[in-house]
Formats: C-alpha cells, sequence, structure tokens
C-alpha cells in the first residue's frame, strides 16, 4: 500500500508498504478523510519526537473499517467510524490509573505517525477497536468528523486542564484550530470574558463567532502586558500557542489561585521558567497542568453529541479542502507553510 511518510528530519515523501495485519481486538480502516496537524509538522521539520525513517505521517481521519479482528464486538466491515489521534490501550495500569494517553509510557497513547504507521495511508490500523472507535453519526459532514479526531478533543481538554468554572475570566493564548476550539469549549463550559491571542484574520474572525470577547494580538507587545491593563488578573488561561516562553506571562496574568491548562506542544527549548516573583515566591498557588488529548470511544461519542446537538461546529475551521490521497503532500506543506487564510486542510477520498 502507498503511503506519505517522514523520510528523516526535514524530508518527506511517498513509501510502500505491506498493508498492516489485524489483531485479534483490531480493526484495519482505509480513510475517507484526513488532515494534517501542526504535530505533524513539529514531528518532521522540528523533529520533535527524534529522527523517524519511513514512518507514515498523520493522525487526523475518519475511516471506513475493512478488517476486524477475531474478538472486536461492535464494529463490522463496512462501518464507518470517528477515530481519535490518541488510541490508548485500555487494560494497561496507566488507563486503569486515569492517565490511558500514557500507556505504555509517557505519551505513548499516541501512536499514529509515533510508535506506529499513521494514517496517511491507503489502510491504516487501529488498536483496540471497541475502546477506540466510534461510529459516524448519521449526517455529519466529514469536516466536522475529522476535527473530532484531534481539534476538537484537544481544545476541549484544554479547558478540563485549566478547570474553567462558570464566571471566570479566561485567556486563550492561540488560536490555531486547537485555540479556537478551546475557546468555543471555554464559551460551552461557562466563562464569562473569554480574551483570545492570535493575528491571523480567519483565526480571530472565527475566535470572535466562537464566543470570544476581546482579541490581543501577540505582536502589538507583550501579551503580560497587554493583558494587564486591558483586563487586569484573570482566573484561568489556557496555553495553545506560543513558546516555552509563554508560560511566564500566562503565570503573570493569573489571579492566585489561578490554573493554566497547557495543550500546546512544546518542540523546542530546554526549558520552562517560571517567574518567582509572580509565582508568589513558591506560594502563589498558580499551578500548571499540560496533558495530551484523551481517546477512546466514550469520549468520541460525547464530543460528538456536542456537534449533532449542533453546540460545537468544528467543519468551520476547515478553510481548505483537497480531494485523492495523493493531495496529503500539498495539504501538509500547507500546514507547514501556514498562509494567512489557513486554519485546516481537509483531504477528502
Ligand atoms: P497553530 O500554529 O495553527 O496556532 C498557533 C497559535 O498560536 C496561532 O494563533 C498563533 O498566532 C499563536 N502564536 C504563535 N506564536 C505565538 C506567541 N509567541 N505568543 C502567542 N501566541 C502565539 O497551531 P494549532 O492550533 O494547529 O496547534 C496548537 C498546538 O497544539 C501545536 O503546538 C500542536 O502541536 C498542539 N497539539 C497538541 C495536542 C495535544 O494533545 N496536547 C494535539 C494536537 C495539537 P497567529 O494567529 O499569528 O498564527
Ligand atoms: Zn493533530
Amino acid at each position: 500500500m502507498k503511503g506519505f511518510a517522514m523520510m528523516s528530519i526535514g524530508q518527506v515523501g511517498w513509501v510502500d508498504k505491506e498493508r498492516p495485519n489485524c489483531g485479534p481486538m483490531d480493526a484495519i480502516c482505509r480513510p475517507i478523510a484526513l488532515a494534517p496537524c501542526t504535530s505533524d509538522v513539529h514531528t518532521v521539520w522540528a523533529g520533535a519526537l527524534g529522527d523517524r525513517h519511513e514512518l507514515i505521517l498523520g493522525h487526523e481521519s475518519v475511516g471506513e473499517i475493512v478488517e476486524v479482528g477475531s474478538l472486536v464486538k461492535d464494529f463490522k466491515v463496512g462501518d464507518k467510524v470517528l477515530i481519535p489521534a490518541i488510541t490508548p490501550d485500555w487494560n494497561s495500569l496507566a488507563a486503569q490509573g486515569g492517565y490511558s494517553m500514557h500507556s505504555g509510557g509517557l505519551l505513548s497513547g499516541w501512536k499514529f505517525s509515533n510508535f506506529k504507521d499513521g494514517v496517511f495511508a491507503e489502510f491504516f490500523h487501529v488498536n483496540d477497536a471497541d475502546g477506540n472507535l466510534a461510529l459516524l453519526p448519521q449526517g455529519m459532514d466529514l469536516a466536522s468528523a475529522c476535527m473530532l479526531a484531534d481539534m476538537v478533543p484537544t481544545g476541549v481538554h484544554g479547558v478540563e486542564l485549566a478547570d474553567i468554572q462558570f464566571g471566570d475570566k479566561v485567556v486563550v493564548i492561540g488560536i490555531g484550530p486547537v485555540g479556537l476550539m478551546a475557546v468555543a469549549a471555554a464559551s460551552i463550559r461557562g466563562a464569562s470574558e473569554i480574551y483570545a491571542v492570535g493575528s491571523r484574520p480567519n483565526c480571530v474572525a472565527l475566535a470572535k463567532e466562537f464566543g470570544a470577547s476581546e482579541i490581543i494580538n501577540y505582536h502589538d507587545g507583550d501579551i503580560a502586558e497587554q493583558i494587564l491593563e486591558k483586563v487586569g488578573l484573570v482566573d484561568r488561561v489556557i496555553i495553545a500557542g506560543g513558546t516555552v516562553d509563554t508560560f511566564a506571562q500566562a503565570i503573570k496574568i493569573l489571579k492566585p489561585g489561578g490554573k493554566i491548562g497547557n495543550v500546546n506542544y512544546l518542540g523546542k527549548g530546554d526549558s520552562v521558567n517560571i517567574p518567582r516573583v509572580e509565582w508568589g515566591f513558591g506560594m502563589s498557588h498558580k499551578s500548571i497542568v499540560g496533558g495530551l488529548m484523551p481517546g477512546g470511544r466514550l469520549r468520541m461519542e460525547k464530543l460528538a453529541s456536542l456537534v449533532t446537538s449542533g453546540r460545537l461546529n468544528p467543519g468551520k475551521l476547515v478553510t481548505h479542502t483537497f480531494k485523492g490521497l495523493e493531495s496529503v503532500e500539498e495539504a501538509l506543506l500547507l500546514m507547514k507553510d501556514k498562509p494567512k487564510d489557513l486554519i485546516k486542510p481537509l483531504i477528502l477520498l
């Protein structure tokens, strides 16, 4: 089968591989929709996961099942399915401890294009089909369905990590597709004011539509200074963009007891620095939690129900649509170059 792969750091190309084998609990799918992710860009061009050779890229897809293992109970060949980017081993101790995304070791619930071939291929393998797949709801558009793989669960997780409460003043740093989903989710979760940090015009417009009260442009000066001047201290910060230095800005704008939920992937820099004074000399009760999105079937079904009920419209993130597996290459390069009018590309097969 054909797949689009990372050949080495900074290099991509097409490879020919055997179709993956299906274990007794697993499924083999063919993609019907795909999307490249900023994480694919970090993986290839920043070498953020280390060097990989001929590893098929991609972790965002909607699929049709072409084979199921003998122990799979709830799915059959021909089913169209939502597939989370993170596919944990549900019988692991990490999952029993509540951290399924780290089943098998740190970040090891992230298997596609990390420990095994990803979804940018004619076929791909899904471990623990009953635990990880969800049926594609009748009538759901493929753009929304594909955004349910990663953009929705990651944005929502930012809100969960920041533990947003009714009436909170919230800052969302970064309004690419992940941050935009965090803005929408913060609004659903009851934030009273949402300040969104970004600059791309499409993203700014969508942030406002999804519930942002005001936009802060980080090109206009230090974020912390701008927010302290306009708003004062806030209750919660979600980080979905920026660098290792963004954490210092977030600590500075938080009230005592405030929480930072980070979902940004830190591809560069050795350490995250916490400003000692604004961290209350170590006694501020300001906390930072960073997390990989949770995967799994129940979560996919619940997040999909936000879409089918009309509460969330992640299909709006898609600004560019391509046709055919071969256009994965162009779509990924677009994601790398991030032209001003791009939020998220989608490939239909
Ligand atoms: P984008 O690159 O599309 O968006 C990044 C956002 O951050 C943009 O709004 C950008 O502004 C803004 N930004 C860039 N630099 C700064 C800065 N110095 N200060 C403040 N804001 C800044 O990324 P995505 O939305 O696609 O993804 C966001 C992150 O989430 C990525 O790191 C991705 O790898 C990660 N991720 C994490 C997952 C998880 O499970 N935790 C899963 C999926 C993705 P501008 O408008 O100017 O472009
Ligand atoms: Zn992704």
